[in-house]
C-alpha cells in the first residue's frame, strides 16, 4: 500500500524500485552503446513456400553490453520506447538494412529486409526524408526495404493522419509493409483499410500448439483465408518442427519463418543459404 505524502521513490515497492533502477542503468548503458555503435543486427531468414527459397530476412537488434551481459530485445526495445532511444536504435538498424541489403543485390541475391518500428519513429515528421537518405547513401532500392509494424501500433496510426501519409508515401516509392504480431489483440478492419499493409505476419503464439489443438488450426486457417481475401500475403513466425512447417504449408500460408528454418543469424550464414 502506497502511503501518502511518502513521495514518489518512498511509495515504491521493492520490486518497482529495483525495476526502475534497472531501467536507468540500461538507459545509460544503452546512450553509450549507441554512441560507440556497439550493437549488433543478426538477421532471420523466411521462406517462400511457392519457390521454395529464402526471400527475405527479418532483422532483430542484439546488445550485449560489457557491465550490463546481453540485454534482449523484451527488456530493451520497451525502455527506448520509454525514453526515446528507439529513434537511434531504429536509425542505427535501418542503416545496417539499407547497407545490407543493397550489397545482397549487388550480389545477386534480391532479398527483402525487414525491419521491425515503433510508432515513436514515425511520430517523427523526418521520418521519410530519413529513410530516403538512407536508401540513397546505400543505393538500396526501395523494394528490398519491408517495415514491420505491430496491430497496436495500427490501432494507434490509424487516428495519425501524419502517420498514414508517412506510410503510403513509402509504399509509393516501392517500400512495403508487413502487419506483425497478427492476431494477437486489437484485429480492426478499419485500420486494414486505412494503412498500406501488403502482408499479414501471423503471431507466434499461435504456431507453438497448432498441432495440439485442432481448433486452433481451424483459427489459423481462418486468418490465412481472412488475408488472402484482402490479397495480402501471409506469413507465419515462430515454426519450430517439420509437422508445424508442413501443416502451414497445407492450409495456405505463403511464407514462415523461426527456428526450423533458422534461428537468426550473421549476415555471411545467410549468404550461405542464399548459394
Ligand atoms: P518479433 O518482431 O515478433 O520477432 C520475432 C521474435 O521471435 C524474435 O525474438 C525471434 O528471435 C523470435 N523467434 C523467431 N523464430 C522463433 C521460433 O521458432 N521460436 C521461438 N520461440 N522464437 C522465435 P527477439 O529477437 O528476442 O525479438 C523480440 C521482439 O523485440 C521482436 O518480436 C520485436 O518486436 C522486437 N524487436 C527486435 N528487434 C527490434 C528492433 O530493431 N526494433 C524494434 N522496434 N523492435 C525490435
Ligand atoms: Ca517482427
Ligand atoms: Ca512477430
Ligand atoms: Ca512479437
Amino acid at each position: 500500500v502506497k502511503q501518502e505524502g511518502g513521495g514518489m521513490i518512498a511509495s515504491l515497492s521493492q520490486s518497482e524500485h529495483d525495476k526502475l533502477s534497472r531501467s536507468i542503468q540500461i538507459e545509460k548503458r544503452l546512450l553509450e552503446a549507441l554512441n560507440h555503435r556497439d550493437l549488433h543486427v543478426m538477421y532471420l531468414p523466411q521462406k517462400d513456400l511457392e519457390s521454395d527459397k529464402i526471400t527475405a530476412v527479418e532483422a532483430l537488434v542484439r546488445w550485449e553490453d560489457e557491465v550490463l551481459g546481453v540485454i534482449s530485445p523484451e527488456e530493451l526495445i520497451p525502455i527506448a520506447e520509454e525514453t526515446g532511444l528507439i529513434n537511434e536504435i531504429g536509425t542505427f538498424i535501418l542503416e545496417k538494412c539499407c547497407e545490407q541489403a543493397a550489397i545482397w543485390h549487388s550480389k545477386g541475391f534480391p532479398i527483402k529486409v525487414s525491419f521491425n518500428s515503433s510508432i515513436r519513429e514515425f511520430r517523427d515528421k523526418n521520418m521519410v526524408k530519413t529513410i530516403r537518405k538512407v536508401l540513397e547513401k546505400y543505393d538500396c532500392p526501395p523494394e528490398a526495404l519491408q517495415i514491420e509494424f505491430t496491430e497496436k501500433f495500427a490501432l494507434e496510426a490509424e487516428a495519425e493522419k501524419s502517420i498514414i501519409q508517412q506510410m503510403q508515401t513509402l509504399q509509393q516509392d516501392g517500400v512495403t509493409f508487413v502487419l506483425d504480431d497478427f492476431g494477437t489483440g486489437y484485429a480492426s478492419l478499419r485500420y486494414l483499410q486505412l494503412l498500406p499493409i501488403s502482408q499479414l505476419k501471423i503471431d507466434k503464439s499461435f504456431i507453438s500448439s497448432l498441432l495440439q489443438q485442432e481448433k486452433l488450426q481451424q483459427l489459423v486457417q481462418g486468418l490465412i483465408q481472412f488475408g488472402h481475401s484482402l490479397s495480402l500475403r501471409v506469413v507465419a513466425e515462430g515454426v519450430e518442427s517439420a509437422e508445424q512447417f508442413s501443416l502451414l504449408k497445407q492450409i495456405g500460408c505463403d511464407a514462415l519463418q523461426g527456428y526450423y528454418i533458422s534461428r537468426p543469424i550473421s549476415t555471411r550464414e545467410v549468404e550461405n543459404l542464399l548459394n
